[in-house]
C-alpha cells in the first residue's frame, strides 16, 4: 500500500469501516509510514473532540418519520432486479466508496463545527472583555484620536500591527485603545464613540478558521464581525446592528489614502 492508497482509506479506518485485508495492509504501512500515521492520529484526535465538544441534537420523530418514508419511496420506485456477480461486486466497491465520501465529509463537517466554534468563543470573550471594561471604566488606556499615539503604543505591546484609523469624519471617533486578553493571547481593542455609543472593535491576525455569523447579539451587546487587510475585526456595542456591521466592514476594508 502506497500513500495515495492509504490517505483515501485512513478516515474510513480510523471509523473501523474497512475489512479485515485493507486494516491489516494499512497498518502496516502506518507503522513505516510518519505522514500517514500523523495524518491517522488527527483523524482520532479529531474524532474525540466531536464526541466531547459538539452538541448532541435528537432527531424528532417526525423527521424520523420523514426519513423513513423518502427511503420507502426511493426503494418503491427502484425496480428489483436479480442481480449478477458484476452487479454485486458494483455495489460492494459502491459501498465502500459511499464509506469513504461519508468519513470525508463527516470530516470536513467536524473541522468546520470547530472552527466555528472558535469563532464563537473568541466573540464570547470580546463581549466579556467588553461588558468587563465597561463595568470597571478600564475602556481606554492609551487615550487619544490620534493614530499616529494610539497605533505605536499598541504595536509595542503586540507581536502584530493592527491598522488604526480615525473616522471622526464619517461620524466614529477613534477616543483610544487599550490591550485585551483573549483566548491565550493578547489582542488590540481599539474604542470609538459614535453619537453616545462606545463601540470596542476587536483586532487580531486572521485566523485559518470559519468566523461565526457576522452579526448578533450576545448579553444584550450587538457583535459584528469582518475580515480584512489580514486581520479579523470585530466590534462589540450597545450601537444599533446595521451601523456596527457597516463600521466593521468599513473598517476591515481600510482606508485607500493611507
Ligand atoms: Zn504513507
Amino acid at each position: 500500500m502506497n500513500c495515495n492508497q492509504a490517505e483515501l482509506l485512513v478516515p474510513a479506518c480510523a471509523d473501523g469501516e474497512v475489512d479485515a485485508l485493507r486494516s491489516r495492509a494499512i497498518r502496516e504501512h502506518l507503522l513505516s509510514c510518519a505522514g500517514c500515521a500523523a495524518r491517522h492520529e488527527n483523524v482520532l484526535a479529531l474524532r474525540a473532540r466531536i464526541r466531547a465538544e459538539v452538541p448532541y441534537f435528537v432527531a424528532s420523530s417526525a423527521l424520523h418519520a420523514r426519513v423513513r418514508a423518502t427511503i420507502g419511496a426511493i426503494r418503491a420506485s427502484v425496480p428489483s432486479k436479480p442481480r449478477s456477480r458484476g452487479d454485486r461486486w458494483r455495489w460492494l466497491t459502491g459501498g465502500v466508496l459511499a464509506g469513504c465520501a461519508a468519513s470525508v465529509f463527516a470530516w470536513m463537517l467536524g473541522t468546520t463545527v470547530l472552527a466555528w466554534r472558535a469563532g464563537e468563543d473568541f466573540a464570547v470573550a470580546a463581549v466579556a472583555a467588553h461588558a468587563h471594561a465597561s463595568l470597571g471604566n478600564r475602556l481606554i488606556e492609551v487615550a487619544s484620536s490620534d493614530r499616529h499615539t494610539v497605533k505605536p503604543w499598541l504595536s509595542a505591546r503586540l507581536d502584530y500591527s493592527p491598522p488604526v484609523e480615525d473616522l471622526a469624519n464619517e461620524g466614529f471617533a477613534l477616543v483610544g485603545g487599550r490591550l485585551d486578553y483573549l483566548e491565550r493571547r493578547n489582542v488590540a481593542t481599539l474604542v470609538y464613540r459614535y453619537g453616545n455609543h462606545t463601540i470596542d472593535v476587536f483586532v487580531r491576525p486572521e485566523a485559518q478558521q470559519v468566523p461565526g455569523s457576522a452579526l448578533r447579539t450576545m448579553r444584550g451587546f450587538n457583535v459584528a464581525h469582518s475580515s480584512g487587510q489580514g486581520m479579523d475585526w470585530l466590534a462589540v456595542s450597545d450601537a444599533e446592528p446595521a451601523v456596527l456591521s457597516a463600521f466593521v466592514q468599513r473598517l476591515a476594508r481600510g482606508n485607500i489614502s493611507q
